[in-house]
């Protein structure tokens, strides 16, 4: 052990104290097992077992963890020993938390009709580990999962809460490379489109046989199935369709400031009818609305990159 682990040590015995504390106690699931929420599983998933439906279905073992989930209202079943572990670590700099991943065990079918009840318990926090994303500590939390107070399974969650890389260094040093969007994949279909953005012209394919406008680029038309098209040019009026800001995980090249601050991602619909994903740029990401007039314009964001954005306005 170095000098330097000293100080490490201290906070992973803080934090392997919370071993074996309760996360969530006597906790009781919103819903009954049942067959809606089975049927949109299996939908979603693609499995078509007939083991899921009909007399005598079970729900999907892998649904395990469903039974617990606090929704959109959240939870009121959870101790405060895993907040006080997350408030450790948040104080320690260890501020960002990704999942890494789960294991199940099942030892008992659930049915529509059963009542789910569980425990969870803070079952491992890891030592200090070095990873691409930054240093952390692995927290393992167990979900002893019950039907009717029969054993049904045991869900073990594991997150690496850690110091991002990039929050060590603040603003990318100046010896380090500029990060790069990555670029378009440009083929014989999309050619035409790529070239009209090099030269600031926003190209929409038309349907020569029917008129239908179409986006993104295809070889042939949606409504008509004819591979004949032209082109028109947007007018570079558009408006907010439907966005998302997006905060992690952090892509320097997205933001303006190089750091990877969070970014709005909108779908855009164009004057012309058809919609189309582009950056909203020029407003803050936290005011981006549906609706929002956005004008286009072309942003170079690199050398060889250019790409078609829109500048919204405030108000
Ligand atoms: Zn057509």
């Amino acid at each position: 052990m170095t000098a330097g682990q000293g100080a490490r040590d201290e906070l992973y015995g803080r934090l392997k104290a919370y071993e074996g504390r309760g996360a969530a106690s006597a906790g009781v699931g919103k819903d009954l097992v049942n067959e809606p929420m089975i049927r949109h599983w299996c939908e979603a998933m693609g499995d078509a077992n007939p083991a899921y439906s009909g007399p005598g279905a079970v729900a999907p073992p892998t649904m395990l963890q469903v039974w617990t989930m606090g929704g959109l209202s959240g939870h009121t079943d959870r101790s405060g020993a895993y907040d006080e572990l997350f408030g450790l670590l948040d104080g320690a700099g260890y501020t960002s938390v990704v999942a890494t991943d789960c294991e199940q065990e099942y030892l008992r079918p659930l049915r529509p009709g059963d009542r789910v009840t569980f425990d969870a318990v803070i079952e491992a926090v890891s030592e200090r580990k070095t990873t691409k994303l930054g240093t952390g500590y692995f927290v393992t939390t167990r979900m002893d999962i019950r039907a009717q107070d029969e054993p049904a399974g045991t869900h073990r969650f594991r997150i690496l809460k850690y110091r991002p890389t990039m929050a060590k260094t603040g603003r990318a040093s100046r010896e380090e490379p500029k990060a790069l969007r990555s670029r378009p994949v440009i083929n014989r279909d999309n050619a035409a489109f790529w070239e009209g953005v090099a030269a600031h012209r926003l190209l929409i394919q038309r349907c020569t046989a029917c008129d239908t406008p179409r986006f993104p680029w295809l070889p042939g038309c949606n409504a008509c199935g004819s591979p004949e098209w032209d082109t028109v040019e947007a007018s570079g009026e558009g408006t907010v369709f439907s966005h998302v800001v997006m905060h992690h995980p952090s892509f320097p090249a997205f933001s303006d400031s190089g750091e990877g601050g969070p970014y709005a991602v909108a779908l855009i619909e164009l004057a012309e009818g058809v919609r189309m994903v582009s950056n909203v740029v020029g407003v803050p990401c936290d005011k981006v609305r549906v609706g929002m007039l956005v004008r286009l314009e072309f942003l170079r964001t690199d050398p060889d990159l250019v790409l078609p954005v829109f500048r919204g306005s405030e108000g």
